[in-house]
């Protein structure tokens, strides 16, 4: 794993999941990671459990809706490391309904978290990425940024948004700034990311495809296998799912 030796490499939604997951095992192949989510607790296990094993990393508490709080994120990273190589885009809420349900305030909350998110860690590394003339920007979208089905309206929208903005980001950046755009596609993948379900009707669909799922290690592989490449190869998109799916 040579291109991810040292590489310094900020994670938001670290605090459990994919984000915990990959955090880890780019620790195990000896990147710098910068913890980032909001429950300080659960990011400070984290880094402890991988400072343990030898690994280097450290944890900011950041609300990725805030835009201040995503530059606070990038400041820190450069005043503990100097630099900035990878941003993992990958804090995201699921609270899923139909739209009759009139869920407005989750509607909002998905848009927040997933859509200006994803734009807000854009924006705090961009301008330093730019500055290297090198980094690397990954963001999880979904295979509901593919396709959509009855409640997913709205996350799917997000998701799809997400792929939008990726895709722009690497036509614009790759060639000029050499900076590498990836874009992430999970399918159904056992974490935590349910519990913010409050609709009955979800929730019952969510206890039916419990046990499908695939392990958070499975999509932090794909990732670590993208940031791996060579400098001069971009590992654009890559969907990962259950194979019963
Ligand atoms: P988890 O619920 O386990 O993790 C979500 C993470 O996002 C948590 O660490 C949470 O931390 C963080 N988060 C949520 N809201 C905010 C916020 N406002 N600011 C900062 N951090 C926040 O779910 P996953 O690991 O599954 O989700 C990771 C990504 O993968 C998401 O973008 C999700 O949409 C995507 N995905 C997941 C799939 C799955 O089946 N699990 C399938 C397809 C895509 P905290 O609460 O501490 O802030």
């Amino acid at each position: 794993m040579e291109n991810i030796q040292n590489k310094v490499v900020i994670i938001t939604g670290a605090s459990s999941g994919i984000g915990e997951a990959t955090a880890k095992l780019l620790a195990q192949n000896g990147a710098k990671v910068v913890l980032a989510a909001r429950r300080e607790e659960r990011l400070h296990a984290v880094v402890n459990e991988i400072i343990q094993a030898g690994g280097d990393a450290v944890s900011v508490k950041a609300d990725v809706v805030s835009a201040e709080e995503m530059q606070n994120l990038a400041k820190f990273t450069l005043n503990s490391y100097g630099r900035i190589d990878v941003l993992i885009n990958n804090a995201g809420v699921m609270p899923t309904s139909k739209l009759h349900e009139l869920r407005v305030e989750e509607w909002n909350q998905m848009i927040d978290v997933n859509i200006k998110g994803v734009l807000y860690g854009i924006a705090a590394v961009l301008p330093t990425m730019r500055e290297q003339q090198s980094g690397h920007i990954i963001s999880l979208s979904s295979t509901s940024g593919y396709q959509v089905s009855p409640t997913s309206a709205v996350y799917a929208a997000t998701k799809f948004a997400v792929r939008a903005i990726s895709e722009g980001l690497r036509q614009e950046e790759s060639p000029t700034s050499h900076i590498r755009s990836t874009l992430i596609a999970p399918g159904l993948t056992n974490t935590e990311l349910f519990n913010s379900v409050t609709s009955p009707e979800v929730q019952a669909m969510a206890s039916q495809v419990k046990g499908i799922g695939i392990s958070p290690y499975s999509i932090a592989k794909a990732i670590t296998f993208a940031i791996n490449q060579p400098d001069d190869t971009l590992v654009s998109e890559m969907m990962i799912r259950p194979t019963v799916l």
